[in-house]
């Protein structure tokens, strides 16, 4: 039905009228009952089980390991087209991404003096290689990029950087924002001191011996130098070593290499919306992974939940108003091209884009609803919480941060949800060769789909928007 002006303003006045009326019976103004009731149906189905970990098992092995411009990626990406499709998706299609094609060849990082060690290690992504016969220097330890930024030029040149930050374990991932930037900046801090390598203790908190990879970015005003993570085990033992006070030297040696960029793809396939499916609500996860383990949970886990509650939605009787459109982006790992190329492409469509969010922190479960929303929308997040809270889910605050695919979307006024995914236990695998199918709980997958469904569902069902948002302000 398309309405005339008129009777718009006769609905707003009314819906003006009533607000406060609706607001003390509990959501009326935003859903209606038999969408709340749906909604709360919705959670249900999906806690007592859905096809998630079915496609996660699927993703792993039939493709398996799946970095930017690997013959992975493209399986990757043929693998999700025939998934989107044989589930029933609408308009599934690509965007074509230019991603960097990074080979890793070997890496080796040993203790040559004062008491020689092999240690368990791997060049970080991106990272340049060595000369053939590797290199070998003095290590230099710091406690963290800071530390290593205030070191004279004299103490650090010629030398192998050492920074011995350890990651801590927390349930919302905030151990990795704060030791992250010395796997992305080390590198070209330690280059502009005078270093020849780096090598950092791995962001992650497994205390097995696996060593956890992740980018590298190279500073355009820093010369390259090659780069390196060693286990958390193995960093105890250098640091040890150094700690005792006699010269420390180290060899490394990596085969790394950078090859001309590759075409990936953006994966994308819709819900088509009822009566406003030029209205966009997207889920959002990575198709690509790491290489050393099976991309399982890092994204395998965010894909199967995505799709899966999408998936359900288009299952019910009652499809929702809006559109909802999972995205599965190329190259997140490499730096996010394939969000980029979204938000390209999207152009002006953009303003149709009424909420986003991503899954990209594991299996689950989700234990918190944080939202950026406009402060009108806040009792709509309120309502939507109440619908979570009997799957465990505590309201949070309005400070949300979305993974770093929706992020570009965020900062271009979208709003979005951030629901949590327990990460207590994700960075012990993360980048990893132990990020295998054998790491997924299917419980904990079944409840973030019913969490991701229901909140898809209710952003697509709900009378008005969620308004626009500011773009976060920098962290760091
Ligand atoms: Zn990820
Ligand atoms: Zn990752």
């Amino acid at each position: 039905m398309i309405l005339q002006p008129r009777s718009v303003f006769a609905i707003i006045t009314l819906a003006c009228l009533f607000s406060p009326l609706s607001a003390a019976l509990g959501q009326g103004a935003d859903w209606s009952e038999q969408d709340l009731a749906a909604a709360a149906a919705l959670r249900d189905k999906a806690l007592a089980g859905t096809r998630a970990f079915e496609h996660v098992g699927s993703l792993v092995t039939e493709v398996g390991p799946r970095s930017a411009g690997s013959a992975g990626d493209a399986a990757a990406v043929r693998w999700a087209l025939n998934r989107l499709g044989s589930l029933g998706f609408s308009h599934v299609h690509t965007q074509d991404v230019l991603v960097p094609h990074w080979v890793r060849g070997t890496a080796e990082v040993s203790i040559v003096a004062p008491f020689p060690q092999t240690l368990v290690s791997l060049a970080l992504g991106g990272s340049i290689g060595t000369v053939a016969d590797g290199i070998e220097a003095q290590v230099v330890r710091a406690t963290s990029l800071e530390a290593l930024s205030t070191m004279s030029p004299a103490s650090i040149k010629d030398k192998i950087v050492f920074i011995d930050e350890r990651m801590q374990r927390a349930r919302d991932g905030s151990g990795y924002s704060a030791t992250v930037r010395n796997r992305g900046m080390g590198a070209s801090v330690a280059a502009n001191l005078g270093a020849v390598a780096i090598v950092i203790r791995s962001v992650g908190t497994s205390d097995e011996r696996i060593a956890h990879t992740g980018s590298v970015r190279y500073s355009t005003d820093a010369p390259r130098i090659p780069a390196f993570s060693i286990s958390n085990p193995d960093a105890d033992v250098l640091a040890r070593q150094v700690q005792a006070g006699k010269p420390v030297r180290v060899r490394v040696k990596s085969t790394a290499r950078e090859l001309p960029p590759a075409w990936s793809a953006n994966v994308i396939g819709e819900i088509p919306g009822r009566d406003r499916a030029q209205e966009i609500v997207v889920l959002g996860a990575h198709l690509d992974s790491w290489d050393p383990g099976y991309g399982a949970i890092d994204d395998g886990a965010g894909v199967a939940i995505v799709t899966e509650a999408a998936r359900l939605i288009s299952k019910l009787d009652r499809q929702p108003s809006r559109t909802i459109r999972v995205v599965l982006f190329a190259n997140e790992e490499f730096g996010t091209s394939g969000a980029r190329e979204y938000l390209r492409l999207a152009g002006d469509d953009v303003s149709k884009h009424v909420l986003a969010m991503e899954a990209d922190l594991g299996t689950g479960p989700v234990w918190r609803l944080q939202s950026r929303v406009a402060p009108d929308a806040l009792p709509a997040i309120a309502s939507m919480q109440s619908v979570l809270a009997p799957l465990n889910i505590a309201p949070g605050d309005n400070n949300g941060s979305p993974g770093s695919d929706v992020h570009p979307l965020m900062d271009a006024g979208v709003p979005i949800l951030d629901l949590s995914l327990d990460a207590t236990n994700y960075f012990d695998v993360h980048h990893t060769v132990n990020d295998t199918l054998a790491k997924v709980d299917a419980k904990s997958l079944d409840q973030s789909v019913a969490a991701f469904a229901v909140a898809a569902y209710l952003a697509a069902t709900k009378q008005g928007d969620f308004g626009r948002v500011t773009a976060e302000p920098a962290k760091n």
